[in-house]
């Protein structure tokens, strides 16, 4: 396997202030040192409760928002440093579907010219006829209709739109697809309907996901690897069955131990976590997870448990594995 993505110490850290003109009273570390590998034709999960930086990190990976640190390698090429004519290539190859698909199609634009449009940017196509042969062929793919071609967006249900968020996203035959929240909206029948068609896309063309979510067994169902998120950091990352049958990290346990399982004989006992997530911009010393570890001891008060590779290829960040 390749791989098609690398981001190496990534941080971003956003400056709080009272006002827009006041002192920065400190920052936010929203993502603080991730260090991640994405093989292509993977689906790389990543989970976490909001707030936990997995969008952030979703954003920087795209160089939609630029990095505090750290560096972001696609096909090996470290894309901080391309200039805006040479990022503007590449941006072909990734892109992004979001949760809210309605949000980002704008509702006075035919659903052809939505999908269309990036193909006029990009210069890939010299007439309407071009354009519109390849979007009826997109609508096709994603199951909607040729038909469809000069609806509106508010004509369509939830799962359509999103159908057309991606037919969108696909348009330029991107390497790297980042879903995020990409069916969180939607009702869990039509998840499953969207879910099975990103897996069918990715057999067809070959894509590389990046699933970010906060719905556990969504991410079960799309990943195989997955990275666990807390408060701008992964603490633990691996192959998702592993992970899901035997989570090393407290936090993973407590998170995954509140996702039904169908087989009664497999139901993990309900471990609850203590307290709120911390504030952000004041987070605990040591292992930030200590304030609500059950598993906490001396040393994670004020030593920072480092990422590391326990059993191949599955890498925790907790004392207890020191
Ligand atoms: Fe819990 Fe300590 Fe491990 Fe952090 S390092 S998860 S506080 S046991
Ligand atoms: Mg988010």
């Amino acid at each position: 396997t390749q791989t098609i993505l690398e981001a190496t110490e990534l941080k971003k850290y956003f400056p709080m202030r009272a006002g827009v003109f006041s002192k920065v009273r400190g920052y936010v570390k929203a993502v603080d040192g991730v260090s991640i590998k994405v093989q292509s034709g993977e689906t790389f999960g990543l989970v976490g409760e909001s707030g936990c930086g997995k969008s952030t990190l979703g954003r920087l990976l795209l160089r939609l928002i630029t990095p505090t640190a750290g560096e972001t390698f696609f096909e090996g090429t470290n894309i901080y440093q391309l200039n805006s004519k040479k990022m503007r290539d590449f941006r072909r190859y990734f892109q992004i579907i979001f949760q809210d698909p309605y949000a980002s199609l704008n509702p006075k634009m035919k659903i052809g010219n939505i999908i269309g449009e990036p193909l006029i940017v990009y210069n890939l196509v010299s007439t309407d006829q071009e354009k519109k042969k390849r979007v009826e062929e997109l609508l096709e793919i994603v199951g909607l209709s040729k038909a469809h071609y000069g609806r509106f967006p508010h004509e369509f249900s939830g799962g359509q739109r999103q159908r057309i968020g991606i037919a969108r996203a696909l348009t330029l035959n991107p390497k790297l697809v980042i879903c995020d929240e990409a069916v969180s909206a939607l009702d869990v029948s039509v998840q499953a309907q969207i879910l099975n068609l990103l897996k069918q896309l990715q057999k067809d063309f070959g894509l590389t996901y990046i699933f970010i979510s906060h719905d556990l067994s969504v991410v079960k169902y799309v990943s195989d690897r997955v990275g666990v998120m807390y408060l701008g950091k992964i603490v633990e990352m691996g192959d998702c069955n592993r992970i899901y049958k035997e989570p090393f990290h407290p936090y993973t346990k407590a998170l995954l131990s509140s996702v039904p399982d169908p087989n009664p004989r497999m139901r993990k006992e309900h471990i609850v976590l203590e307290g709120e997530i911390p504030n952000p911009l004041n987070p605990p010393e040591g292992c930030t997870f200590h304030t609500r570890c059950p598993q906490a001891m001396d040393i994670c008060n004020n030593i920072v448990p480092q990422l590391r590779m326990l059993t191949n290829g599955h890498w925790v960040a907790c004392h207890v594995y020191d």
